[in-house]
């Protein structure tokens, strides 16, 4: 046995045997979950995961199975070291910001207008997959807009940076997010408004059949969120295309300027928009999808590549410098956190190599973005060192950099 892997087993056991619960108590301290599939595999490695105790030629299986996640886990050799305090003042930012009651539902389908306008939901996932939620995390809710940056790696894997970027632009509009209007060259200004969702949506499994398209883009949110499920809303589906004049417009206006590539259904395209809208998550699965992105690309808890690191690069640039509705520019200045809002209140965060934070709260401010999410966002980083520039200010900055042990 190695040395490290021998002094982890004589520091977690009790006369020769370490017994699971602690095992899973200790790594449930540095944020990684009995539901991780890497520890299930570990467990499943010796009798089937049925055991309760192990003695050192055991946990020397299972630690075999995981490189590097017990021994990250338990020597705080995980990004977030000091995981427990990481929860607590985020615990603390929550409870704050809970008691904020302003905003309104949003109006435009009834589906929205009826959600509970107090739930509210925040979790977390590191690069290294540490864990934890608060409030209703497991409650689903329709990703809307949040769908955007998913749908931009997917046509930037299937067509490549040049291909999807002769269709889209990426500038910001410095217009509202469904405005009926394209750049100086006939396109949409970039993926993560309407007209630019629609045309990537365009640009996937071009002239496959609708339900395999469809198909194609859950197992990739579904791989992307390591494996959790991933739901759809079909009332939701329903509404959002029998009020969806304005998209229609944006489709038939593109196609008017002849933006399209060749051989475009637009009602299957405009349909295939609506159904990403549709597309249900809770914080849980959104924030593994975030840290997916925060992760270049590789889901944390499964080692997948889901998205090639160029193409994640892309997305963050562009979530970045337009995420947030006409709040993109402030909140990049401000919070300096890749991100992408929605109309049902959910805003995705993916910060550059620690992991992924996904909010839900339903009021909207007048810009369409989460009151509560936006101020989450807000006092994370007057707490926290997570502003995409943050490295510049030294030692003169008092906050908490979470990426280092206290
Ligand atoms: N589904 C709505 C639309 O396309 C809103 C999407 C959003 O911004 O979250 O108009």
């Amino acid at each position: 046995m190695s040395e490290t892997r021998s002094d982890l087993f004589k520091s977690l056991s009790k006369k020769g045997i370490v017994r699971r619960e602690a095992l899973l108590e200790g790594l449930k301290d540095r944020g990684i979950l009995e539901d991780d599939p890497r520890v299930r595999a570990m467990f499943k490695a010796l009798n089937g995961g049925s055991s309760q105790e192990f003695t050192e030629a055991q946990f020397q299986i299972l630690y075999d199975q995981a490189p590097g996640l017990l021994e990250g886990a338990l020597t705080d050799g995980l990004v977030v070291p000091d995981f427990k305090s990481f929860v607590s003042e985020l615990t603390d930012i929550f409870d704050e910001v809970s008691a904020i009651r302003m905003g309104k539902l949003p109006t435009y389908i009834p589906q929205l207008e009826r959600v509970d306008p107090e739930k509210f939901a925040v979790s977390v996932c590191t690069v290294d997959g540490q864990r934890f939620s608060l409030g209703d995390c497991d409650d689903y809710f329709c990703v809307q807009s949040c769908s955007k940056p998913i749908t931009y790696c997917l046509a930037l894997e299937e067509q490549g940076e040049d291909v999807v970027h002769s269709y889209v632009g990426r500038e910001p509009s410095g217009k509202t997010f469904n405005e009926l209007t394209l750049n100086a060259k006939g396109l949409p200004h970039n993926p993560m408004i309407n007209a630019g969702a629609i045309m990537c949506g365009a640009l996937i499994k071009k002239g496959g059949a609708p339900s395999d398209r469809f198909d194609f883009v859950m197992e990739k949110w579904k791989t992307a969120a390591g494996g959790q499920k991933i739901g759809f809303n079909n009332a939701v589906y329903l509404s959002e295309r029998q009020t969806a004049d304005r998209n229609f417009a944006l489709g038939y206006f593109m196609r008017e300027k002849k933006a399209f590539p060749p051989d475009v259904e637009l009602l299957d395209v405009l349909e295939f928009y609506f159904q990403c809208c549709s597309i249900e998550t809770t914080t849980k699965s959104m924030t593994i999808i975030a840290s997916t992105l925060a992760n270049a690309g590789i889901c944390p808890l499964t080692g997948v590549q889901v998205f090639q690191p160029g193409h994640v690069k892309n997305c963050l640039s562009l979530m970045l410098s337009c995420g947030m509705y006409d709040f993109s520019g402030e909140f990049a200045f401000t919070v300096g956190i890749p991100a992408k809002s929605g109309v049902s209140g959910g805003i995705m965060l993916a910060i550059p190599n620690l992991g992924g934070i996904a909010v839900w709260s339903p009021l909207l401010d007048e810009l369409g973005n989460s009151v509560r999410g936006v101020e989450f966002c807000k006092r994370l980083v007057s707490r926290f060192k997570l502003h995409t520039f943050d490295n510049m200010l030294g030692l003169g900055d008092t906050r908490i950099d979470p990426r280092r042990k206290r």
